[in-house]
């Protein structure tokens, strides 16, 4: 579960997610995330 940096809510699901690829390196999926709590936006690696 991903946790807001700001507060440590678990932010649940994220809004989006998109594929990470660079050049070389093994392609991750990030997600944007919404604090439910403080409403912070950031972005984490989804698993
Ligand atoms: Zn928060």
């Amino acid at each position: 579960m991903v946790k807001c940096k700001k507060c440590g809510t678990e932010a649940g699901a994220p809004l989006k997610t998109w594929v990470l690829a660079p050049k070389g390196r093994r392609p991750v999926t990030m997600g944007l995330y919404k604090c439910p709590a403080c409403g912070a936006y950031f972005r984490a690696g989804v698993k």
